[in-house]
């Protein structure tokens, strides 16, 4: 299978590439992304042979649905990597909340969010690609506080591939940035901006697209590549879990094949809302897609109304950091699925241009077809949450919570929502709202959570209080270039 562009092809780059080509150089033609020429379809019988099947197979025949030029055993290897995960016999436990809601827990593995999904295999798969090319990689990863741990994790001391990660300083908690500060490979360097996540992703793009930058790195002889959700490599491994939940609801005869389920999906980069959409299109029995976001909801009002605006928005630090995005990336891979490339690249163009895009009517009615969409504020969010603790004992996180608005209106169908984040990485928030009064640390609000509901804190998560930090740097974005030429 080939990879085209999303924004149609500048006669400079490859008219199509291969997966490795294009998870090991993301930027298409007009800073576009790339997407599969023609996803492979999924059928009953598929659905039906994986029934008893571990997760690891149900991931390996779906990889080979795509055909991807990755050796088979190369894959295998990758898939082990969710052996690390909490329960290797069931990665991603899917849990009956209530009656028609299914929360399914995307959070077991090492960093506690399900950027390690992705992000486990993925990792294993580029530094062996390059190490097989002979090949030197620089990974540049944005971070607003789950990627960056997730990356530095999966690459911490593999061959070929350095890692330099961005984060808002002061934008993340104590948890994500001790995750990230503490983690000390040697190919692994760590810098905190003065700035928001937009910022450390704005600061990313411009790097990526960089001549200068490119210029010095082929001096010493070190190619870029990124491993944010732009990069497909890490998409195709956010399909594989929403098979996962259908699959689990028809064992627990909850549904029968063929019955159709909602997922609702906290979005901010819409990475793990467009695996469930490709999901769908490939032929998984999904009604709709319903993306929940926080007060930052430029996703609400496209799929409400059409429209991507940022002309009057700021970004608005909520409780909910990993969705604190307003350029919401993998949105274009949806455009360029339904309107094609052409018109793709004029919207963004516009969006880039003017700061906001319209879709027409026909356009907007295309896209409401697979999703709706809704938004909860923070005062919303810490209700729910004390809802579920007290009267559900389930523990969910800020972003979890948001799902739950939208499970409300949608309560007649079956729905599974998203758990992307342990409540341990949020525990301040989830104390406010369990209780109310002054903030707490991390560390005093996990003890107090831990005692109170009786919820144990992983070892992953207690023992970063103690380890020593090795990262120190935090600087103005316009610094960032340089404090990277000095890490390589
Ligand atoms: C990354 C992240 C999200 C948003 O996921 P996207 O795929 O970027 O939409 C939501 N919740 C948490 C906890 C995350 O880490």
């Amino acid at each position: 299978m080939y990879f085209i562009e999303t924004r149609g092809n500048d006669g400079k780059k490859p008219k199509k590439v291969t997966f490795s080509e294009a998870i090991l150089n993301p930027s298409a033609s007009y800073g576009g992304l790339y997407v599969p020429e023609k996803l492979p379809n999924i059928d009953e019988k598929f659905l039906q042979r994986h029934l008893t099947s571990h997760y690891k197979e149900l991931a390996f025949d779906l990889l080979r649905l795509f055909s991807i030029d990755i050796d088979e055993e190369l894959i295998k290897e990758a898939l082990n990597l969710y052996d690390k995960f909490d329960d290797p016999a069931n990665p991603i436990p899917v849990v009956k909340v209530e009656e028609n809601l299914f929360i399914a827990e995307l959070y077991h593995g090492p960093t506690r969010a399900f950027k390690d999904m992705a992000l486990q295999p993925f990792g294993y798969i580029l530094s062996s690609l390059a190490k097989a090319r002979g090949e030197n990689y620089l990974i540049l990863a944005a971070t607003s506080g789950d990627t960056g741990p997730a990356t530095l994790e999966t690459f911490k001391n593999r061959e070929n591939v350095k890692v330099a990660c961005i984060y808002p300083a002061g934008g993340t908690s104590d948890v994500q940035r001790l995750q990230m500060v503490t983690e000390d490979g040697e190919n692994l360097k760590v810098i905190g901006i003065e700035g928001d996540f937009d910022d450390a992703q704005s600061a990313l793009k411009s790097l990526l697209a960089s001549e200068k930058f490119h210029a010095i790195l082929q001096e010493k002889g070190i190619k870029l590549s990124a491993a944010n959700s732009v990069n497909f490599g890490r998409i195709i491994f956010q399909i594989i879990y929403h098979i996962h939940s259908y699959l689990e609801l028809v064992r627990r005869k909850e549904i029968t094949f063929g019955d159709t389920i909602n997922l609702i999906v906290p979005s901010g980069n819409f990475g793990n809302a467009l695996g469930g959409y490709y999901a769908k299109k490939m032929g998984l029995p999904i009604k709709k897609i319903l993306i929940a976001s926080n007060a930052n909801n430029v996703l609400t009002e496209l799929i409400n109304e059409g429209r991507y605006d940022l002309r009057n928005k700021h970004l608005i630090k909520t409780s909910s950091p990993a969705m604190d995005i307003l350029k919401s990336s993998n949105v274009e891979r949806v455009l360029f699925d339904k309107f094609g490339a052409q018109r793709t690249k004029e919207l963004m163009d516009s969006l880039n241009d003017k700061g906001y895009y319209k879709l027409n009517e026909d356009e907007l009615a295309a896209l409401q077809e697979d999703f709706a969409a809704d938004f909860s504020n923070d005062d919303e969010v810490k209700a729910i949450i004390k809802e579920y603790a007290l009267e559900k004992t389930y523990l969910m996180d800020p972003h979890t919570a948001t799902t739950i608005k939208l499970f409300k209106r949608y309560a007649a169908d079956k729905n599974v929502a998203y758990s992307t984040a342990e409540w341990t990485k949020f525990a301040p928030t989830v104390l406010e709202a369990l209780e109310g009064g002054e903030k707490k640390s991390d560390l005093e609000a996990l003890q107090i959570i831990s005692e109170k509901l009786g919820v144990a804190i992983p070892q992953r998560i207690a023992e970063l209080f103690h380890k020593r930090i090795v990262h120190t740097t935090v600087v103005p974005k316009e610094k960032i270039e340089e404090e990277i030429l000095k890490f390589l």
